[in-house]
């Protein structure tokens, strides 16, 4: 028997870590935990490659993880241009 982990394992890993609908895995092909193959953003529909040991660990989009930084700054901006 092996221990190796199946594609519906891993998403459903990957969907507990992220979110139902976070994700679209159609694209992803499930060799091992170590290996890249696709997955599709479903918020901003961007297709990155990642490993799923990343990927259910909490590494997502990395378009959305700019974008989140890019807003933290913006309202960082906007605090200081308030007050100073
Ligand atoms: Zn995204």
């Amino acid at each position: 028997m092996s221990a190796k982990k199946t594609k519906e394992e891993m998403v459903l890993q990957a969907k507990t870590k992220h979110g139902e609908n976070a994700f679209d895995y159609s694209e992803y092909e499930y060799v091992d935990s170590k290996t890249a193959s696709t997955i599709i953003c479903n918020t901003c529909g961007h297709h990155f490659r990642m490993t799923m040991n990343a990927h259910t660990r909490g590494s997502g989009c990395p378009d959305c993880a700019q974008r989140i930084i890019a807003e933290k700054n913006n309202v960082q901006e906007l605090f200081f241009s308030y007050f100073y």
